[in-house]
C-alpha cells in the first residue's frame, strides 16, 4: 500500500489544540489520526483507522488463539435486560438514555453482558455446548463525567469485550487463565508495558479480578506495588490483620471531661493534658474515630453506616465504596456520601464531635445490637483487646481505655481507610510505594450473578438444571490507541512502535528535480512490491523542512529522504527514534528497510 501525501486526506496542524493537555491528546490531532466532533466523542481520519485497525488485528489473533469466537452486537439496546439486572437503575448518569417514537426506552450500551448472557440463553441448552468463549470490538457509550485526555477517557469508545461461559467454577478458572495470558500476549505484542493488580469487582459484582494497568504519571488510576512483587488496585488492598490482644488484666474504660474536643488534634492535645500516660504521648493513632456515612437504598430508605477507624488515619471513600458491597443488600456501584443534618437529627444518639461504639456490650450504641438501623463497620485494625480513647456519645465528653471486644462490638470490619507508602503488603513482600497508571484491561470472574438475573440454565451431567458460571474480559481499543501514543512520542512527534505504525516507511522525495520524485516513487513502488506500506510525500511544492517536519509528526518507525545524494546514487534512510541516519545505496534501500522492518 502507498498513502500519498498530494492526495491523502490529511492536514497536520503546527498548534497544540486548546483543549488538550497531555502529549497524546496533542500529537494524535495534530499529525492527523483523529478529528474532535464532540467533549469525548472522536472522527477517526485514515491515519488514525490504520493504527486503530492494527490495534484491533493483534487483539482478534490472540482472542482467536484461545478459541473465543467474534460476534457484533447493537450498541442501541432496549432497556428490559438492564432491568432485569437493575443495571438501569445502578448506572444513574452514566448512560446514554433515548427513548422510540412509541416512548419505550432504550440505551447506548456501556457494556454488554446482559445481552451476551441472553444470547447464550437463547441458543444453548446443554453443559455439553460449553464451555463457550464469545467476544466483540464494538463502541461503547458511558457518559463519563469527566471525558479526558482525548481518546484516553471518551464517551464514545470502543472497547472488545469477551464473556464465558462454563458450567462449573474450574471452568470459569480456565477460561479466566485462558484470557489472563491472551492479554499479556497482546499487550507484549503492542509493546505496552503492563501490570497485572488485583482488583475489587464493583459494579460487575462476582469474585476475582483483575486490571491491568498501563504505568505512567499521567494515569489516573493509583495502585500500590511492594518490592516483592505484590501490586493491587488502591480499592483492592487488604490491610494487614494485628493479632489479637489478651485483655483480661486491661483496665477498666473512664469516661473524662475533654471539653471544646470535637476534632482528633483538639482531643489528643486534651487528652495528653488530662490524662497523661507514662513514658508515652497519646497520639491520633491511640483515637477511635467514628465517621457517620448514608446511602440511598433502592428500597427508597436511607441507610446510615458509622464507620470506626484510628484517628491517624483519612478515610478513603472509594475504598469503602469498592468495599461496602457485603455489608447492604444492594449490588453494583454504591454511592455513599457524608451524613447531613438530617441524617443526624433522625439519630439524636449521634453527637457530633463525640460519637463512639457505647460504653459496654450491653448497651451498645453502635454494633451489633443497639444501633436500630445503623450499620457499624470498623478499619480491620481495630481487632480484639485493642483499646481506644473514643467518643462518650456525651458532649464534651470522651471514654478512655474502651477495649475492643469487651466493651464494644461491631457488625462488621471493612476497608476503609487511606493505604500509606510504608504500610505492609498483605502477602509479606514488603512495605508498599504508590504508582500511577492507565487501566488497559480488566479481567473479571463474574460468576452465577448475570446467569442468575437472566435466567441462563444448561442441563448439566445429571440432567439437572444448572446456572451457568460467567467471566468478562475488556480491553480499552481505542484507550490502548492513546495510550501508545503517549508512550511513544518526542518532542518532535509521534514514535509508534513498528507493530501498530500507521505504515512502516515514510519516503520524503527532497527537492525540485524530476529525477528525484521519478526516483521517490520507484523506491515507494519496490518497497510496496516488498511487502511494506509506504507513505510518499509527493508533494511538489512543499518544503523539505515541512515536509520532514511531518514525517517526524506522523511518526512512521522509517524515514527515507530521496535528495542531493541521488547524483551519488544514495539515499538517506533514518530511524525515527533513536533518530541514527545513514547514507544507503538506492539499490540497496529497499533490503535496509526491510531488515530494518524486521522483514
Ligand atoms: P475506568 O476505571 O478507566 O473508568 P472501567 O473500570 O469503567 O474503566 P471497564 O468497564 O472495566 O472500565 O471497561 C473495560 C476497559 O474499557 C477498561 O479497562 C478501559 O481500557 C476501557 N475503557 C473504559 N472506559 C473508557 C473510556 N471512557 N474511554 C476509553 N476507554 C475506556
Ligand atoms: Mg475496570
Amino acid at each position: 500500500m502507498i498513502l500519498r501525501l498530494s492526495t491523502l486526506f490529511l492536514r497536520t496542524l503546527r498548534e497544540d489544540p486548546v483543549d488538550a493537555e497531555v502529549a497524546s491528546h496533542k500529537l494524535l490531532i495534530r499529525a492527523g489520526y483523529i478529528r474532535r466532533a464532540a467533549p469525548g466523542i472522536y472522527t477517526w481520519l485514515p491515519l488514525g483507522l490504520r493504527v486503530l485497525r492494527k490495534v484491533e488485528d493483534i487483539i482478534r489473533e490472540e482472542m482467536t488463539a484461545i478459541g473465543a469466537q467474534e460476534v457484533h452486537f447493537p450498541a442501541l439496546l432496549p432497556k428490559e435486560p438492564y432491568e432485569a439486572t437493575n443495571r438501569w437503575t445502578e448506572y444513574g448518569d452514566g448512560i446514554f438514555r433515548l427513548q422510540d417514537r412509541k416512548g419505550a426506552d432504550y440505551l447506548l450500551a456501556p457494556t454488554h453482558e446482559e445481552m451476551f448472557t441472553l444470547l447464550v440463553k437463547d441458543l444453548y441448552s446443554s453443559y455439553k455446548d460449553l464451555p463457550l468463549s464469545i467476544y466483540q470490538i464494538q463502541n461503547k457509550y458511558r457518559d463519563e463525567a469527566r471525558p479526558r485526555a482525548g481518546l484516553l477517557r471518551g464517551r464514545e469508545f470502543i472497547m472488545k469485550d469477551s464473556y464465558s461461559f462454563d458450567i462449573d467454577d474450574a471452568g470459569l478458572e480456565a477460561s479466566y487463565q485462558a484470557h489472563r495470558a491472551a492479554y499479556l500476549r497482546i499487550f507484549d505484542r503492542l509493546g505496552l508495558d503492563i501490570v497485572p493488580v488485583t482488583a475489587t469487582a464493583g459494579a460487575m459484582g462476582g469474585s476475582k479480578s483483575e486490571e491491568f494497568l498501563h504505568p505512567t504519571p499521567i494515569g489516573e488510576d493509583t495502585y500500590v506495588r511492594s518490592a516483592g512483587g505484590y501490586t493491587a488496585n488502591v480499592e483492592a488492598v487488604t490491610t494487614v490483620v494485628p493479632d489479637e490482644i489478651d485483655f483480661t488484666s486491661a483496665p477498666a474504660a473512664r469516661v473524662l471531661d475533654t471539653p471544646d474536643t470535637p476534632t482528633i488534634d483538639t482531643l489528643v492535645e486534651a487528652a495528653n493534658r488530662i490524662a497523661p500516660r507514662d513514658g508515652q504521648p497519646w497520639t491520633a493513632a491511640d483515637t477511635l474515630k467514628n465517621v457517620v456515612l448514608a446511602v440511598d437504598l433502592p428500597t427508597g430508605e436511607r441507610q446510615i453506616v458509622v464507620i470506626g477507624v484510628p484517628g491517624d488515619r483519612a478515610v478513603d471513600l472509594k475504598r469503602i465504596e469498592a468495599n461496602i458491597g457485603a455489608h447492604l443488600p444492594i449490588g453494583g456501584e454504591i454511592g455513599l456520601e457524608a451524613a447531613n443534618e438530617a441524617d443526624l437529627k433522625k439519630n439524636p444518639g449521634l453527637i457530633k464531635g463525640y460519637i463512639g461504639p457505647g460504653l459496654s456490650l450491653d448497651e451498645p450504641v453502635l454494633g451489633t445490637d443497639g444501633s436500630a438501623g445503623l450499620l457499624y463497620l470498623v478499619d480491620p485494625r481495630i481487632v480484639s483487646g485493642t483499646s481506644w480513647i473514643t467518643g462518650a456519645n456525651e458532649g464534651g465528653k470522651h471514654v478512655f481505655g474502651l477495649v475492643a471486644g469487651r466493651d464494644f462490638g461491631w457488625d462488621g470490619t471493612i476497608e476503609a481507610v487511606e493505604v500509606r507508602e510504608g504500610d505492609e503488603a498483605p502477602d509479606g513482600s514488603g512495605p508498599l510505594e504508590a504508582a500511577r497508571g492507565i487501566e488497559m484491561g480488566h479481567i473479571f470472574q463474574l460468576g452465577r450473578k448475570y446467569a442468575e438475573a437472566l435466567d441462563l440454565k444448561v442441563l448439566d451431567q445429571n440432567g439437572k438444571l444448572a446456572v451457568v458460571t460467567m467471566g468478562s474480559y475488556g480491553v480499552g481499543v481505542t484507550r490502548a490507541v492513546a495510550a501508545l501514543a503517549e508512550s511513544n512520542h518526542d518532542e518532535r512527534g509521534l514514535t509508534w512502535p513498528r507493530a501498530v505504525a500507521p505504515a512502516d516507511v515514510h519516503v520524503v522525495a527532497v527537492g525540485r528535480g524530476e529525477e528525484i520524485f521519478a526516483a521517490a516513487q520507484q523506491l515507494s513502488q519496490d518497497l510496496e512490491a516488498a511487502g511494506l506500506d509506504v507513505i510518499y510525500d509527493d508533494r511538489p511544492k512543499v518544503s523539505p523542512g515541512v515536509k520532514f517536519g511531518d514525517a517526524e509528526l506522523v511518526g512512521a518507525p522509517t524515514i527515507l529522504a530521496v535528495g542531493r545524494g541521488l547524483v551519488d546514487g544514495v539515499v538517506e534512510i533514518k530511524d525515527r527514534v533513536s533518530g541514527s541516519a545513514e547514507n544507503v545505496a538506492v539499490a540497496d534501500a529497499v533490503q535496509y528497510v526491510l531488515t530494518a522492518a524486521g522483514k
